[in-house]
């Protein structure tokens, strides 16, 4: 039988969650329970990093959302993938490895976050981080969380990338979490030996093993539990059964971008005028909960070339036994890499001082098959550029359905919804159209099959990007950090405004978008909260 108080209660055990739940059981001092509505992440597709494809819509590992219908990208729903498992959504994400530009955490500072610049947070990115190119001033060696090359696993498709960016004076750039993020190059990846270092691998796993942690899967809190404005526990449903337990210091929030403003909502904290209309009691107005919300878009080219890529390789039952059993045998080859082997982060307007946009390159091309439910290869050698602007501007939002809380909420992102954005993606689409006319790629492509040659008017292109582009999977902001309760819901040491040991640690607590992928900078928010947490026990 679980004991029913703890020292510190988690909600999630995610990528934030998991750097909690290490941090907090360390020393031994403190007793953690950690609360997570998925189950265990011991499967091969979750490990073996090509099993992105297979995750994706499995609903066993997946809270498989959808967004509302967005008139920014033509109507269209975009389906909302989150990680429902022991490791989060880095058990299911693409496990590319990015930190954003100095100037994003500098941004952050100048808000008046003090404790957040680019200096200020560099320390816990490399605390965290084992890379296998060793400790330098930007990076770490020794932490839990392995950040590695793609070596020779890199497809050869990709070294034309790297000739087209020659071709055109791009610069090169080894390492886009270094001194300087601009250039093309290859991608660093969160993967140990072959297998996806989730932050259940690198911080949780371990931790398990320490009598003062505690973890319940399979198990969905509902609601938070209060003595006024104190936050004292959780109840949560497991199995059919209602449980409530107690934190002695603190509940910490740390269900991500998606579920975290859910909670305080079902909790009665948030917007009081939404609260009440879903017969919730309100027990502080907060009205920035569920606001805010930053996501990353991205717009794919889909070229057929002239040279076999993985499209060939992964469909080809031969090629796949050899590929499993050297799997198997060595942890190498396709198996044991990310779909997108090399990327590059440029300015692609005029008068910036620094990169407006992220490309990836894919030694393949993937489609959505059987109505959203498998992905599935072009039936051509393929290969993909994708451009998706680093710092949207349009704001969405987030809201309930209605007080139950196995309800999926309300999203509405609000994509493309800025002149600003729109300019910028036509300028990242653009940008993709110079790559490929380069005499490099143009010796490769065969066709441009979409959108397609005849696809060129600035109506045109702007039409098409609506129609076609998708979420990168990088909410974030809907419980943002800021001042005061007017603009933000944290403050910058993560504590809830107004209310009473409660904090919250994980993507939602962005005050702004970073530029890139995002889960590097929830474990770093993590790491940072650990220590302000237990600095003030
Ligand atoms: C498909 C996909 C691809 C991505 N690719 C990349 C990439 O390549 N590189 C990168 O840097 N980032 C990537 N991301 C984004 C990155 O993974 C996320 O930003 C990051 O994992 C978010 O961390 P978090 O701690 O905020 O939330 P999460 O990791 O999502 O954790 C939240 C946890 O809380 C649990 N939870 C939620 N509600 C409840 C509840 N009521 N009760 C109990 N438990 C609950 C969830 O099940 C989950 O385990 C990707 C994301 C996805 C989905």
């Amino acid at each position: 039988m679980v004991a029913e108080t703890f020292d510190f209660v988690i909600v999630g055990a995610g990528s934030a969650g998991c750097v909690l739940a290490n941090r907090l059981t360390e020393d031994g001092r403190f007793s953690v329970l950690v609360i997570e509505a998925g189950g265990s992440d011991r499967r091969p597709w979750i490990q073996i990093p090509i099993g992105y494809a297979k995750t994706f819509y499995d609903a066993s590992v997946n809270w498989k959302y959808d967004a509302e219908k967005d008139a920014g990208v033509a109507g269209r729903a975009l389906y909302w993938p989150r990680g429902k498992v022991i490791g989060g959504s880095s058990s299911i994400n693409a496990m590319v490895y990015i930190r954003g530009q100095r100037e994003d955490y500098d941004g952050w500072a100048a808000r008046g976050l003090q404790g957040w610049s680019y200096d200020d947070v560099l320390p816990y990115f490399r605390k965290s981080e084992d890379n296998s190119r060793g400790a330098d001033a930007y990076h770490g060696a020794g932490g839990g969380l392995a950040v590695s090359d793609i070596g020779r696993d890199c497809h050869p498709v990709i070294e034309h990338f790297f000739a087209a960016a020659r071709e055109l004076g791009l610069p090169l750039n080894n390492d886009f979490n270094g001194a300087v993020q601009e250039g093309v190059g290859r991608y660093q990846f969160n993967i140990r030996d072959g297998v996806r270092s989730s932050a259940s691998n690198a911080f949780l796993r371990s931790a398990m093993r320490r009598p003062n942690l505690t973890v319940i899967s399979e198990a969905l809190v509902t609601a938070l539990t209060f003595d006024g404005l104190r936050a004292t526990g959780v109840t949560f449903r497991r199995q059919g059964n209602l449980r409530t337990v107690t934190a002695r210091r603190e509940v910490i929030l740390a269900a991500g971008a998606v579920n975290t403003p859910q909670l305080m909502m079902l909790s009665g904290l948030g917007p009081a005028g939404h609260i009440a209309d879903h017969g919730i009691p309100v027990r502080a107005d907060l009205p920035e909960v569920g606001r805010n919300l930053r996501d990353h878009l991205y717009c794919p080219y889909f070229y057929r070339v002239r040279e076999r890529t993985l499209n060939d390789s992964l469909t080809s039952w031969p090629w796949l036994a050899r590929e499993s059993v050297r799997y198997a045998l060595s942890r190498r080859g396709a198996l044991a890499t990310s779909v997108n082997h090399a990327g590059a982060f440029l300015r692609t307007r005029p008068g910036l001082d620094r990169p407006n946009m992220q490309f990836y390159f894919m030694p393949m091309s993937i489609e959505s098959k059987k109505g959203g439910t498998k992905i599935g290869f072009h039936d051509f050698s393929g290969v993909t550029i994708s451009a998706s602007p680093c710092r949207p501007t349009s704001s969405g939002n987030l809201s309930l359905r209605g007080a139950d809380p196995a309800l999926a909420p309300r999203i509405v992102p609000n994509y493309l919804s800025t002149d600003e954005d729109v300019a910028d993606m036509l300028s990242g689409v653009r940008f993709i159209r110079q790559l490929a006319a380069s005499k490099t790629l143009s010796a490769l492509i065969e066709t441009e099959v979409e959108p397609g040659a005849p696809v060129t008017s600035e109506a045109d292109l702007i039409a098409d990007f609506r129609a076609r582009s998708n979420t990168t999977f990088h909410p974030v902001g809907t419980c943002r950090m800021g001042l005061g309760p007017t603009d933000s819901v944290v403050d910058r040491r993560l504590r809830v405004h107004g209310v009473d040991r409660l904090r919250i640690v994980d993507a939602s607590v962005f005050p702004d978008m970073i530029s890139g992928n995002t889960n590097a900078t929830c474990i770093m928010i993590a790491e940072k909260a650990a220590v302000e947490i237990l600095a003030a026990t």
